[in-house]
Order: C-alpha cells, then structure tokens, then sequence
C-alpha cells in the first residue's frame, strides 16, 4: 500500500515559518537544574566543616559564649551554632584554613520550648548577642524536588524514548504530538494535489460506480437532500490487498474536489494508552473545520476488530477504546455535515458489528480481484508509461496472469521494464513479460540449482503427465505452459488457464482433479518409482475431495448434504463418528478413481506424453502451441475463448 502524501499537515507552512522551540535544549535545562539541585539541597554549608555534638554540648557551647549565630529547623529537630571565628580552633581543634569561614556544631534539641527558653537566658546572661532564627521549612520545597528527583528523572528519559519512538515527527516535537492525527492532507491547489482519477482504475466497474455516487454526493449535496435524502457518512471497501481500494479512494479525492485525509488504522494504534482516541479526536476535528472533505482510513480492522467478550483480558483496552472513540465521533456529526468516511480493509468478517451498522459503515463496496477482461484493462493502464515492442500480447499476458491483483499486475509491468533495461534493449518485450511473470509467480528463477539428468527427466515425466491429461480432458483447465526449471521450493511447474467460472460442475471438479493426479501417475507408470515431488498435488486433490464430499454433496452415499461449519468456535464435527468414516471412505475412493482414470489415459496416449517429456527435457519450457502440435487441437470451445470472441 501506499502512501497518499508525504507528511503533511494543514497549515503546516505557516507553523513551519516559526522558530521551533528545540525540546533537546529544554531537557539540557532540565538536567542542569536537576543536578544542581542534587548538590545545593542539602544546607549551604559548602566548604565549612561541621559537628555532631550532644545538646549538653552543645548548650555548653553556648554558655561558653561561642555561638555566632543560631539556627534551628524544627522540621529536622536539630540546631546548629555557628562557631564564633576567634572560637574556632576551641571546637574544632584546628584553624580556618581546615573548617572554614562558617563552620558549625549541630544538635538534636528536645523541645522547642526548651530551646527557646534556654537561649532567652544566655541572652541575658550576655553569652549570647544574636537571635535565635528558625529555618523555616524553606527547605521543604527543595525537600520535595530532591525526593522528586528520581521520578523527574525517569519521567525525562521516558520522555526522550518517546520522542524518538514516537511519530517522529521530523525529529521534534514528537511528544507533544503524539494525541496528534498522523492524518495526511491532500487538497487541491496544494503541492499533494492528488493527481489520480477514476481514468487510473482499471475494471471494478461496480465499485467505481459506488464511489462515484460519493462523489456526487460531495459534489452537488443540495440535490440529495432536496428530496429527502440523507448523505451517507461511510462506506467501507472490502477486498483482497492490492486491489486497489486506495488507488478507488485516492481517485475520490481528485474527482470530487474536496480536501483528503488519509491514515491508516494501525497509525492510530501506538502503545501508549489513550493516544489512539485523542488521535481519532483530532482527525475529526481537522476534518469537520475542511468540510466538506473526505476521510479515508486504510486497513480499519487495525483500529475495528470485533471488541472481546472477555474482560478480563484487557490487553486491547487501548484498541478497544480507539474503536469507542471512532463510533462515538462518526455518530456525533450530522448526516449532512459534508464529511463522509471512506475506510478499506480486507477482513470485513472480523470487523465490530457496531461499525457496520446504520450510520456508520453502511455501505459495503466490494472490490475483488480482477478476471480476465479486468486485468487486460489494468496491463493497459500500466503498460501505457512503459515503451514496449509489438511482440507483447495484452491478451495472452492478461490469461498468464490469473488471481493476480491490480498490484501484482503493476509489479509485472515494472519489472518487465527492469529486465528490459538489464539486457540493454530499447523497448520492452514479450519475452521480458513472461520473464517478469515467472518472477512475481514463482520467486527469483535459480538457473543455478543444480539437476541430475534423471531428476530431470522424472520432473519431466510428471509435468508431461499433468499436460497430457489436462490437455486430454475435456472439463480440464487448459495448460497454458510447462516448465522444469526449478523456482522457489518447487520443482517444474505448470500454467493452466484456469476458466473464470460462476460455478463449477462435479465433471470439471474430477477432470481437474485427474490432471491434478497425472504427475505422480505417470511417475509411477513410466518410471516405476514415485517421488516427493507430487506432494503439493496430493495436498490440494486431497483437499478438494473432501470439500467435494463433505461440503458439496457430490458423492453417491452422501449425496446433498453439507457439513460445512462455518462457526469457527465450534470444535465439534457436525456428525457422527460413522459418517466420518464414511467421508473419509468416499475420498479414498474418490481419489484412487481419478488416479486410475488417469493411468489409463496415460497409458492410451502414452507416445504424445513421451514426446512432450522428450520435449521438456530439451527446451525447458513448453508453451501451449507444442502440445497442440503433439495431440492435436482441442475439440472443446473454452467458456473463456467464448467470452473473448
Ligand atoms: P489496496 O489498497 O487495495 O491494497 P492499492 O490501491 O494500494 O491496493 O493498489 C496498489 C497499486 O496497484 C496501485 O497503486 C496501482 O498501481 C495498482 N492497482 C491496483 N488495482 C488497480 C486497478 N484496478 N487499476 C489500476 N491499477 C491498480
Ligand atoms: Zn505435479
């Protein structure tokens, strides 16, 4: 997926012309005070020396008349007698230059009374000139940060892991953001006008008319509502990745006129409780100031995942309680306050209820993978940058590339050109496409993988025997190309075109299924050993089997019944311990049918599927045309040929 915009927010050039305030500087200061509050906290006895003694002693002292000044803090309980210069050396036994201008004895007094009492008769008494001051708990404040210490500490560094963690934001400021929208902004008139239209989707033809109606609504709301009607607040585009669900909203944005944002659910989801709500808050509130505007949010199911029925796991109370805030917001504005809300995602199954209900959500567009006409409309679209040559074929590249999304179809298109430009050529070529297929199918292709001549010939044998049969069967897809270069983990591998079909019958289903088996039948017929190489086919032919059985009803002792559970909670098969047996009887004998019916065929057009093997040994790659040129055309019409004609 990618991304709408670089970072960018409304109003950001006028913040952006203001002197930013570094916050580096700030946590300088921070420290600097912090520290020297470390070593000022204590008492401003720096450099002087100082005295334990008893409060005898120190009454002594006084009586002696060494005091020069006395300071007592009643929240310590003690007293402190600044010794008299010319005393000194009387206290402490040594000179100045040892204890300092202002050294002093301290003792715990008993009682303030006490105290008092006994310094307001040594200033009688003349032994005593100066007063008795009290330190007043201004030390109480200092007292506070010096225990505070250690928090405002870890608070700082806190603070800076955040910061860095944190949206990094062009490295500033990220705290103080992070309740911030990441939203992108596109508008027009702006540098990130979003340039692309409607023109720039292939296919989805019902998806676009959808969003086209958003549009509409956007544009010209007055004839809605004139007759009643009510603007929808969202519409949620379901649908495989790369479909193009962003490039759909994207296109919104650049034909209704209207300012865009765009963020993706996970964007809101940060690890910090709270931040995901006060994200959605802001998103919203950017948004009903630019009204009327659209909001996209790609990948919802971050933020929308159904909220968990038990409690008491309250791992997902941050998630939970962005979802709240979202529902809460959408509810809050008007129908016709001109912000609709556009949000894509491929798992509406998983989605909270609470989302797709009226008000919210309402609108599903689906947006699936393209089929055979769609994707010659999507090559078109890619195609048109790109300088290619006459021998690439739009229609036979768009019947190679079956199941591929929009995405995958842009990617081909880039990589043909990269290889084209790798190999010096002016233009792009036929051979750089299929080159570029391959590559997306399968992985890099490992030319490098080393094969013994046997391995080569059994991996041969075998993909002959799906090719034989596939081309021999009448239901069968037909193949398009074989090949024994190994890519990725599996060995060979063959093309088929498959038939872009509403449903399929129980013939097609055991057609396939025998072409599926013709790998390991003709290892097992022409070779006399079987390999681990059909495993991925007996996985699959397994697979389908039991969904023929159990699912579909398309076996003679289970006919019409359905045992699909679609409850994926349940654990409990939906019948007895006898039909399983049953079931697992009638796959077995399903599948060792078809693995018979396709030894026989093997074994009835055994020369053609030698010469295909020979043929695959030589050249590697065998297209369609060679095994026409073997067996003969097929006598079938494919539904396909007939859609295309
Ligand atoms: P999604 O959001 O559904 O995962 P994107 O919209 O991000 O997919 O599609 C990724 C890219 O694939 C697009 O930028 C575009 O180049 C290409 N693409 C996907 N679908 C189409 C389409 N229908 N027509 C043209 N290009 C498409
Ligand atoms: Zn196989």
């Amino acid at each position: 997926m990618e991304e709408i915009n670089p970072e960018n927010k409304g109003g950001n050039k006028n913040r952006n012309k203001m002197p930013r305030f570094n916050l580096t500087w700030l946590y300088v200061a921070i420290a600097i005070a912090l520290g020297w509050l470390f070593f000022n906290s204590g008492d401003d006895d720096g450099g002087n020396a100082s005295k334990n003694v008893t409060y005898t002693e120190f009454k002594q002292y006084v009586e002696l008349g060494y005091a020069n000044k006395i300071v007592a803090s009643k929240d310590e309980g003690t007293v402190r007698m600044f010794v008299k210069p010319e005393h000194i050396r009387d206290v402490f036994k040594s000179g100045v230059k040892q204890t300092g201008k202002q050294p002093f004895v301290q003792a715990e007094y008993p009682s303030a009374d006490k105290l008092d009492e006994f310094i307001t008769k040594q200033q009688e008494l003349k032994n005593f000139t100066g007063e008795l001051s009290y330190k007043k708990s201004d030390s109480t404040f200092l007292q506070i940060l010096w225990n505070l210490g250690p928090l405002i500490f870890i608070i700082l560094i806190w603070m800076l892991i955040m910061r860095n963690m944190g949206s990094g934001v062009s490295g500033m400021g990220g705290i103080f953001n992070v309740g911030r929208s990441k939203a992108r902004l596109v508008e027009k008139g702006t540098e990130n006008e979003s340039k692309v239209t409607f023109k720039d989707v292939a296919g989805q033809a019902s998806a676009k008319q959808e969003v086209q109606e958003i549009v509409e609504f956007l544009k010209n709301p007055k004839k809605f509502t004139d007759l009643g009607g009510k603007i929808p607040k969202g519409a949620l585009l379901v649908g495989p990745p790369g479909t193009g669900k962003t490039l759909l909203a994207k296109a919104v944005a650049g034909e209704a006129d209207v300012p865009f944002f765009s963020m993706s659910g996970s964007d809101f989801v940060e690890m910090f409780v709270g931040v995901g709500a006060s994200r959605v808050r802001d998103l919203f509130r950017q948004a009903k100031e630019k009204a009327p505007c659209i909001i996209f949010i790609d990948e919802i199911d971050a933020v929308g995942r159904a909220r968990s029925r038990g409690a008491a796991m309250g791992a997902n109370d941050e998630r939970e309680s962005t979802l709240n805030q979202l529902l809460t917001e959408m509810d809050g504005f008007g129908t016709n306050s001109g912000v609709i809300i556009l949000a894509a995602t491929n798992r509406a199954d998983v989605l909270d209820k609470a989302l797709l209900r009226a008000g919210r959500f309402d609108r599903q567009i689906h947006v699936d993978l393209p089929d055979l006409n769609e994707r010659k409309e999507v090559f078109h679209v890619h195609l048109k940058p790109l300088k290619i040559d006459e021998s690439v074929d739009v229609d036979l590249l768009a019947r190679q590339t079956p199941g591929f999304s929009g995405a995958d179809i842009a990617n081909v298109c880039n990589e043909a050109a990269l290889i084209a430009a790798r190999h010096g050529k002016s233009a792009v070529t036929k051979d750089d496409f299929i080159s570029a297929v391959d590559r997306i199918v399968g992985g890099l292709e490992k030319k490098t993988k080393v094969m013994t001549a046997e391995e080569k010939r059994t991996i041969a044998l075998h993909e002959a025997g799906h090719a034989t049969i596939s081309w021999n069967l009448r239901y069968a897809n037909p193949l398009i190309k074989v090949t024994i270069v190994p890519r990725g983990r599996a060995l060979g591998a063959a093309w088929y075109l498959p038939e872009e079909r509403q449903i399929t019958t129980k013939e097609q289903m055991l057609d396939e299924m025998c072409a599926t088996l013709g790998g390991r039948a003709a290892e097992e017929l022409f070779t006399g050993q079987i390999s681990s190489g059909a495993m991925n086919d007996l996985e699959r032919v397994t697979k389908q089997a039991y969904g023929m059985i159990a699912y579909m009803g398309m076996s003679d002792r289970l006919p019409n019944l359905c045992y699909y559970n679609n409850d994926e909670y349940s654990w409990q098969r939906p019948y007895s311990e006898a039909t399983a047996q049953l079931i697992d009887e009638e796959v077995k004998r399903m599948i060792s049918e078809q693995y018979e019916r396709a030894k026989a065929l093997l074994t009835e057009k055994k020369d053609g599927h030698h010469a295909l093997a020979d043929l695959l040994v030589e050249r590697e790659v065998i297209f369609a045309e060679d095994v026409e040129e073997i067996f003969g055309k097929r006598p079938w019409v494919s539904r396909t040929e007939e859609l295309l004609s």
